[in-house]
């Protein structure tokens, strides 16, 4: 069973902007490939064919070859990319995390291994739910510690202000 790349996940993640168009699984956003102002929409994606077609520039291809166009790769490096060798279905970005970075969270283990409880739909859906979860712990993580380590630069910058001015007395 393979589980195909989205071209509109590819797109989101590059934060490229999707409008629908009046026919169904078409959207519409800005080409990234012929810059593409603001007010123009001249790139067509195709949610059910997972493809791309630019009318102004022409660019035009499937998942692959708008990957390996948007992150300046070649086509067997966004392959590669996307369908990591020896997996069949697209990675998690939560299946990247170290272990480390898991148990920070709380989580010990990865929920890799299918409970022999559980069907393959199940286990899918299960799966799913899991990294997820874990993925938006780890945003609203990488938030905090931002906001600390700010905070800490901060009161950092405003200590060393004041021994600067105690030497100038
Ligand atoms: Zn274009």
């Amino acid at each position: 069973m393979r589980t195909l790349a989205h071209i509109l996940d590819v797109a989101q993640a590059a934060q490229l902007p999707l409008r629908r168009t009046s026919r169904a699984s078409e959207y519409r956003s800005h080409c990234p490939f012929c810059h593409d102002d603001a007010r123009h929409w001249h790139l067509y994606l195709s949610a059910s064919k997972d493809a791309y077609y630019c009318h102004r520039c022409g660019a035009h291809g499937g998942v692959i070859q708008f990957y390996a166009t948007l992150h300046e790769l070649s086509f067997a490096q966004a392959k590669e990319r996307l369908y990591p060798a020896g997996k069949t279905r697209k990675r998690h970005p939560a299946e990247s995390l170290s272990p480390e970075d898991l148990k920070r969270l709380g989580f010990l283990s990865k929920p890799w291994v299918r409970p022999p409880h559980l069907s393959e739909r199940e286990w899918q859906t299960y799966r799913q739910h899991c990294l997820d979860w874990i993925w938006s712990a780890w945003k609203d993580h990488e938030t905090w510690e931002r906001a600390f380590t700010e905070r800490m630069e901060r009161h950092f910058r405003a200590c060393d202000e004041r021994a600067s001015l105690k030497h100038v007395e």
